[in-house]
Formats: structure tokens, C-alpha cells, sequence
């Protein structure tokens, strides 16, 4: 289902961590990517909302389409977010200018993979590990509000940590070819 805000809560702690190593870009069209099947099952009244591309062979097919076709939105969101922010005088937090295929592909496949985790914690629908097992994943492991709370924390204590990382290494960010 489209918990797009809590998905991208915890990516934003993993951002935190490994900053250009992980693109945050390819992870958000990973959400977008993985709740289309969702979306058009809840527009056709479906009781199962949750099919095949909430499943682990599903969130790497899509986490590999996403990495493969998503390059070029990809790199045109990076253009911009660096325009406006060299704009709003930040230079510093734009990061690398160039989008490499790897922290493309690590985005994508992390944004599918732990889409598929995070949404069977709370959907009694979804399969997981099908076709090869039918159980329901971690439904229930946590009750949903706590779930809410923790992707909400760590979004806000991931992008303070982020921010305060860019920020520290500016130099470095500012002087290297890469980065400008
Ligand atoms: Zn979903």
C-alpha cells in the first residue's frame, strides 16, 4: 500500500550512513515502481491487493527495471535538486554530480527489497517468499503505530545526521571535481 513517507523514513537513515554510495533518487522510484499493483488492484476492488510484486522474486525483478529504466528520471531529479540548491546558495549539500549505476542500483534494489519487508509487517495479504513458501512474512512483529513511529524518528534523525555529515565534509564536497 502507498506508505511511500514511512518507506522513505528509513532510507533516509541508510542515506545518513552511506551518502553517495546509496541513491535516494532510485530508492523513492523504487516505492513509486512497487505500489502500482497495489493502486490499480484497490481501483478494480481486488480482496488481494498485494500480489506478485510484493514478493522477494518480485522486488528484485522491479528493483532491476527500476535501476535499469529509472537512470534517466533519475539523473534529471539530481540536476535539478543540485540547480535549486546551488541556487539557494547550499552547494554543499549536493552531493556528487554524476549518478553512477551503483548507488542507482543499491537504491533501487534496497527501496524494493525492504518495501516488501516493511509492508508485510502490516499487510495481512502479502507473501513474501511465494511461490516457494506461503507464509506471511512478519506480519505482526510490530504493532503498526510503533512501526509509524520508528520510520518517522529515524527519517528526521537520518536526514539531521545526513545534513550534519554533508555539512562537516563540505570542503571536501566543494573542491573535488566529482562533487562540483
Ligand atoms: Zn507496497
Amino acid at each position: 500500500m502507498p506508505f511511500t513517507p514511512f518507506h522513505m523514513g528509513q532510507a533516509l537513515a541508510v542515506k545518513a550512513v552511506a551518502d553517495e554510495h546509496f541513491s535516494l533518487i532510485t530508492f523513492g522510484l523504487a516505492q513509486l515502481a512497487m505500489d502500482i499493483e497495489p493502486l490499480v488492484r484497490l481501483v478494480r476492488a481486488d480482496p488481494v491487493l498485494h500480489g506478485f510484486t510484493h514478493t522477494c522474486i518480485g522486488a528484485i525483478l522491479i528493483g532491476g527495471l527500476v535501476g535499469a529504466f529509472g537512470m534517466p528520471v533519475a539523473r534529471r531529479v539530481l540536476a535539478r535538486w543540485r540547480q535549486e540548491l546551488q541556487a539557494a546558495r547550499l552547494g554543499w549539500l549536493a552531493g556528487p554530480r554524476h549518478l553512477d549505476w551503483r548507488p542507482a542500483a543499491a537504491g533501487a534494489l534496497m527501496g524494493t527489497l525492504s518495501h516488501v519487508a516493511l509492508d508485510s509487517l502490516m499487510h495481512a495479504d502479502i507473501r513474501p517468499w511465494a511461490p516457494l513458501s506461503a507464509a506471511k512474512g512478519l506480519l505482526g512483529a510490530i504493532p503498526v503505530g510503533e512501526l509509524h513511529r520508528v520510520c518517522v524518528l529515524s527519517g528526521i534523525m537520518g536526514t539531521v545526521a545526513w545534513v550534519g555529515r554533508r555539512f562537516a565534509f563540505r570542503a571536501r564536497f566543494a573542491h573535488s571535481g566529482r562533487f562540483r
